[in-house]
């Protein structure tokens, strides 16, 4: 498969292995944004998250629990913005899963989840939005 995320964790394209067992991938981002800035992959392909079984999720999340810890302390962060970007509308330019790990530091000027997006009109159907979304 022509995926570039598949061809860092076969190797055929170098990249900074920071950690790799047998269902998890982890490197450098090549263009971070903040020091140690830290990408996980489950090696096999999913295209996104939503699409993937949840026992391999739950692995992929083991390493970014593991990775998290150590790159926070590697870098000397004061914290980290971990998440993903789930579909090319939320930002995924590579469609192959992958969690990113950043580094924050006091100071760094960075925002929260709640500067990706700010709908204003959100919170007006809280009460609709319960009883849509709540599972039995
Ligand atoms: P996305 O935007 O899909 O959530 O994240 C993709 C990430 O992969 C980006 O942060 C981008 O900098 C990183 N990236 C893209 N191409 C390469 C590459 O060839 N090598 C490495 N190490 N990272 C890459
Ligand atoms: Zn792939």
């Amino acid at each position: 498969m022509d995926c570039l995320f598949c061809n860092i964790i076969k190797g055929n394209i170098p990249s900074y292995k920071v950690y790799e067992d047998e269902m998890t991938y982890a490197f450098l981002d090549i263009n971070p944004c903040s020091k140690g800035h830290t990408v996980v992959t489950l090696k096999k392909h999913y295209e996104n998250f939503t699409d993937m079984p949840a026992e391999e999720a739950g692995a992929l999340f083991a390493t970014v629990k593991v990775i998290a810890k150590m790159v926070e302390e590697a870098v000397s962060a004061d914290g980290s913005n971990i998440g993903l970007n789930n579909k090319p509308v939320a930002g995924q330019t590579i469609p192959h899963v992958h969690v990113h790990i950043i580094p924050r530091f006091k100071g760094d000027n960075g925002g929260s989840m709640h500067s990706i997006v700010a709908d204003p009109k959100a919170a007006d159907d809280l009460e609709e939005m319960a009883e849509l979304l709540v599972m039995e």
